[in-house]
């Protein structure tokens, strides 16, 4: 699949890194887009991904490709 991702040096699926960002297993992730954004710690690129944590929440998270900065941000 073409939006699989490397993030710290290892292949990720869309799944994988909302779970990376939730530290929790997702039902379900939209395919990854690059961020408008560089990483608050590193300066690095970073990788915006949607997904579902639950049937009944949404969620846009973040995540820097070469450390461990993350942030989420719970939809309406
Ligand atoms: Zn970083």
């Amino acid at each position: 699949m073409g939006t699989n991702r490397v993030v710290q040096g290892r292949m990720v699926t869309p799944k994988r890194l909302a779970e990376l960002i939730e530290d929790s297993e997702v039902i379900e992730a939209e395919p990854i887009a690059d961020a408008d954004r560089d990483c608050p710690d590193c300066g690095g690129d970073v990788l915006e991904v949607g997904y579902m944590p639950s049937a009944l929440s949404f969620v846009t998270g973040w995540k820097c490709q070469e450390c461990d900065w993350s942030e989420r941000e719970e939809g309406d």
